[in-house]
């Protein structure tokens, strides 16, 4: 068996995981909180740091400046805040938006003074101050990689800033947090964690471990999302109970792990487009993909095993994934010619297409648009 397994994070679960911990954020006598507008507060979780810093005498500043698909501007600007602030550490609390966010502040502020675009000269930048993080939604996994997906200011791109400095020195995963988030969220987010599982079981870079976390985290996923598993006991306003609350988010997790040794195939960049045009949520608009991915691999033998093999660990058939995890996403767009020649455009170059047994041309990126949402 040849393995290279590195996930430098400590993860640590459990309901109130971070007040149980509160000696772990004596990282340094002043950090930056980075989260979006309300998911922080809504969580609970702020309420928990901010008693948690107070109880180990750290002074900190509030960033809570992240919308979704964050934009490298306004990472910088909190970059230069926690410069200013004296920041020692970053503490990143809400989904993948505020944590990938966080990695580049992290960034921003050890190289005050660089460009936004400078962020991704990644061997010339000085380590990133210490990261901890904390998700709010069940979905991006961000919390256990190095994986900070940027939005760039008037590109209408997303650019992946990825730097071996960008883990959380601590993840905390705590189901409570995620038990305010509402369905729609919550099914998008899931779908998010279940494409990152199929993509990184295919994935030519997958490995024995990689996979054993792709399929734990993809088979709780459809237990609780197609088969309505762990549903006795009261459901909160999202409709899932605490039992489910917790299956997602571990199986998020275990999504994360899983990417961070394989990275992710070509349903992500195909849905970028979909998220930063049509405002499409992040794991519905890669979910859309999931019957095309399904379809070209199995076009390889070796696609055609690893589905059977993904499909069987989680007590389904490939076939049924396909039609599944789309009408899930339900994503109901028209797109003419002219905008499916310029979403191809605007992902064509991204890696992601050689992560998969079978590469698709530029022509089947048009395809698959225009057979999924052509007019
Ligand atoms: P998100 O963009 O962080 O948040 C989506 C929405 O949910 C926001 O309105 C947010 O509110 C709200 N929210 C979050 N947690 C909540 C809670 N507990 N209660 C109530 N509302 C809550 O969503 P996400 O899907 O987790 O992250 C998507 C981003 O991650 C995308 O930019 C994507 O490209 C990236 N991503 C990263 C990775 C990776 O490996 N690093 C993988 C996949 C995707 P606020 O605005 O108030 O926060
Ligand atoms: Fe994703």
């Amino acid at each position: 068996m040849k393995l290279d397994f590195y996930m430098p994070a400590r993860l640590i679960t459990g309901e109130n995981s971070v007040v149980r911990n509160a000696g772990l954020f004596a990282l340094g006598k002043k950090c930056i909180i980075v989260t979006g507008k309300r998911s922080a507060k809504a969580s609970g979780a702020l309420d928990d740091v901010l008693s948690t810093l107070d109880s180990v005498g750290c002074e900190h500043v509030l960033f809570d400046k992240i919308g979704e698909n964050p934009l490298i501007s306004t990472c910088a600007e909190g970059g230069r805040l926690a410069a200013e602030f004296g920041a020692e550490f970053v503490v990143g609390i809400g989904g993948g938006s505020p944590l990938d966010a966080a990695k580049a502040v992290a960034a921003f502020a050890a190289n005050d003074g660089i460009q936004p675009l400078e962020l991704y000269n990644v061997s010339t930048l000085k380590p990133s101050l210490p990261l901890i993080g904390i998700p709010t939604t069940a979905g991006t996994g961000s919390e256990v990689n190095p994986y900070s997906v940027l939005t760039l200011d008037g590109a209408g791109k997303k650019k992946t800033f990825n730097s071996p400095h960008s883990y959380f020195k601590y993840a905390f995963v705590d189901p409570k947090y995620t038990r305010s988030l509402g369905r729609e969220y919550t099914v998008s987010t899931a779908l998010d964690a279940f494409c990152h599982c199929i993509e990184s079981y295919l994935s030519p870079k997958s490995t024995d471990i990689s996979r054993m976390f792709a399929a734990f985290g993809a088979g709780h996923i459809w237990r609780v999302l197609v088969e309505g598993e762990l549903a006795e006991g009261e459901p909160d306003a999202g409709g899932f109970t605490y039992a489910q609350r917790e299956a997602l988010a571990y199986a998020a997790t275990a999504g994360g792990v899983a990417i961070n040794t394989t990275g992710t195939g070509f349903p992500h960049p195909l849905g970028y487009n979909l998220t930063l045009d049509r405002g499409t949520p992040h794991g519905k608009a890669c979910a859309a993909f999931t019957g095309a991915y399904i379809k070209y691999n199995s076009r390889t033998p070796e696609g055609e095993r690893l589905l059977s093999e993904f499909a069987h660990a989680i007590g389904a058939s490939a076939g049924e994934i396909a039609e599944v995890i789309p009408k899930l996403a339900a994503v109901d767009l028209n797109l003419d010619d002219e905008t499916i020649k310029r979403y191809v455009e605007k992902v064509k170059d991204a890696s992601n297409y050689a992560n998969s047994p079978y590469k698709i041309s530029e022509e089947e990126m048009a395809e698959i648009y225009s057979e999924l949402f052509g007019k």
